[in-house]
């Protein structure tokens, strides 16, 4: 009895371990370097013609996306498992706005 106990609860916590390291995703705010090379890759592969981003995507005062002129929403999602360490870049909008100068050149 106590054996099957105890093999229940190392299931339960196995399949919770595997819900925590493989399932749980949220929402991860994305620095500005992040952004410009998504909504790059976004131009990139589907021929998307839009000089600017259309808003941004904001949750808890973090930017989380952004949603393109041509009707396109990203969301940055990450493994809670992946989550970036390195501190956030500070330089602020600094890429966004050049990448913005870059695609005006055009
Ligand atoms: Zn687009």
């Amino acid at each position: 009895m106590l054996l099957y106990l105890l093999w229940g609860f190392w299931l339960t916590l196995a399949v919770y371990c595997f819900w925590y390291f493989f399932m749980a995703k949220t929402f991860q705010p994305l620095t500005w370097d992040n952004l410009a090379l998504t909504w790059r890759l976004h131009k990139q592969q589907t021929g998307c013609t839009a000089s600017r981003i259309h808003s941004l995507l904001t949750s808890d005062d973090e930017v989380v996306g952004f949603k393109c002129w041509c009707g396109c929403e990203f969301r940055q999602r990450r493994l809670i498992t992946q989550r970036v360490l390195k501190p956030r870049v500070s330089k602020t909008s600094q890429s966004l706005k050049v990448l913005m100068r870059l695609e005006e050149k055009r």
